[in-house]
């Protein structure tokens, strides 16, 4: 079942006529639901609940290949305690190159806890939050299982439209007071949600109901952005009113919070500086060439460049930023670029990474590129590009890896430095990860070409890794479970 959002528009409107004509007649919104949330059984006297999920996501700006339809897959645990309001989840994400993410996110009462269970992205930092962040983990189940969907509308303070059968369906019409309607489709003989289609363009499906003990729960989940399929998840492991370990809610042995360091600017060598903690823990080069200033790396967005450009014109006031240097193009490394483009600076990637950087270039934002009007200058190379003055020398070096197609790193030959994004990060607290593909190939390359270092910046993580850490590293190999 599929809602065109521009025959919405034309039909809401319909239908408040038809509310206002004959609402005193019609049964409510509200008095539907109140009979929905019964047809999925017993779940008011659920006291522990879990379930695990094996899903993934059609990698688009995030994939090995831009567009390539590859699936990324991700696992997730949830335990829900209602009685003593506790909430555990544990999630694993696969990216390309090998890395592997676990983490886990807690609540307990109105505090949300969340820290790196093998320590290879967060090292041992024990990140805090507050009420919002603690509710966030119960209200993720409401993509997944759909008697909390239901009882969500249900408990809402929205205005709610029960709008007119369409065959076998009843539809709902929810207007929040911010965004756009929602509209819920149920099937009229067991009042199952079916379909969940907002005029956002995002429609999440509950499919393959099945009943176990009376509880009724849909197996399959999948959700469409603009008509195309963007995550599946099979929902498993439902258990109900057990008694669940409490060890599971404590927080491991080591890990602390610590205290997020602001934004900074330092020279790491004679001219070449680094911006650090951008994004929380981000890290972005500039270089003082004789006439002109290269960056490394755009991450984020057009705001967060903004930031960048700013700090840098304090440090160097004067010249003009010739060159922005994109290490891969995944979209949390080129989404600053546009701010350069509007900055008349020269785009620079390998030949693989343009294929997004263009379509980035070309989007509808309304930020000062967008305004402009301007075109981007791209410059291309394909295995090694040289940028040479009296004083500096910057070597940008193709990369074969399994992470990003097009991925390139900076090495600086005079100053011994190496820049490279997400060819190896190391937690800011300094744990060391556990070795994965993407490593190796990073090592095979420099040992390959014979390029010497004393630190390497990382654009995620620590910015002074040292050559001993990345031995260290490759040794510690490890078998990962999921
Ligand atoms: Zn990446």
């Amino acid at each position: 079942m599929y809602f065109n959002p521009k025959s919405n528009m034309k039909s809401s409107l319909l239908y408040l006529f038809l509310l206002i004509s004959f609402s005193s007649s019609a049964q409510s919104a509200r008095e539907y639901l109140q009979t929905a949330v019964h047809a999925y059984g017993p779940w008011q006297s659920v006291q522990t609940f879990s379930y695990g999920l094996e899903g993934y996501r059609i990698a688009v700006a995030q994939g090995k290949t831009y567009k390539s339809g590859e699936k990324q897959h991700y696992f997730n645990t949830k335990t829900f305690d209602y009685s003593s309001n506790k909430a555990f989840e544990q999630n694993t994400n696969i990216f390309p190159g090998g890395w592997v993410f676990k983490f886990a996110n807690m609540a307990i009462d109105t505090t949300f806890y969340s820290w790196d269970i093998d320590q290879n992205r967060g090292g041992k930092i024990l990140n805090k939050g507050g009420a919002a962040q603690a509710k966030q983990i119960y209200n993720f189940r409401n993509n997944q299982i759909p008697y909390y969907r239901v009882q969500e509308i249900n408990e809402t303070t929205d205005s709610l439209v029960l709008l007119p059968k369409e065959g076998a369906l009843t539809r709902i019409q929810r207007f929040p007071a911010t965004g756009n309607p929602i509209v819920y489709t149920f099937d009229t003989t067991n009042k199952l949600i079916s379909v969940d289609a907002p005029a956002s363009k995002q429609r999440l499906v509950f499919s393959d109901y099945v009943s176990v003990n009376g509880f009724t729960n849909s197996a399959t989940v999948t959700l469409f952005i603009d008509d195309a399929l963007a995550t599946e998840e099979k929902i498993k492991n439902w258990n109900y009113n057990f008694t669940p370990a409490q060890n599971q809610f404590n927080i491991p042995e080591g890990y602390t919070q610590t205290v997020r360091g602001a934004i900074s600017v330092s020279e790491i060598a004679k001219d070449v500086f680094l911006i650090d903690n951008i994004g929380g823990d981000r890290n972005v080069l500039f270089v003082n060439m004789d006439e002109y200033i290269v960056v490394i790396e755009a991450p984020l967005s057009s705001e967060t460049s903004k930031d960048i450009l700013k700090r840098i014109k304090e440090t160097i006031p004067g010249k003009p930023v010739k060159y922005v240097f994109a290490t891969h193009f995944h979209s949390d490394h080129t989404g600053g670029l546009r701010q350069y483009a509007f900055e008349d600076a020269i785009l620079l990637m390998a030949e693989n990474t343009t294929a997004y950087v263009n379509d980035l270039l070309g989007g509808q934002q309304k930020d000062d590129f967008g305004k402009s009007g301007k075109k981007a200058d791209i410059q291309t190379f394909r295995n090694m590009l040289e940028l040479k003055d009296k004083n500096h020398h910057i070597i940008f070096y193709e990369v074969p890896n399994t992470h990003a197609d097009g991925m390139a790193l900076a090495y600086f030959p005079k100053e011994k430095i190496i820049y490279q994004g997400d060819l190896l990060s190391v937690p800011l607290d300094g744990s060391l990860p556990y070795s994965v593909n993407v490593i190796q190939e990073m090592q095979d390359f420099i040992q390959k070409n014979k390029i010497t270092y004393n630190r390497m910046v990382g654009h995620h993580g620590l910015n002074n890794i040292t050559p001993e850490m990345v031995k260290q590293i490759l040794n510690n190999k490890k078998e990962v479970k999921y």
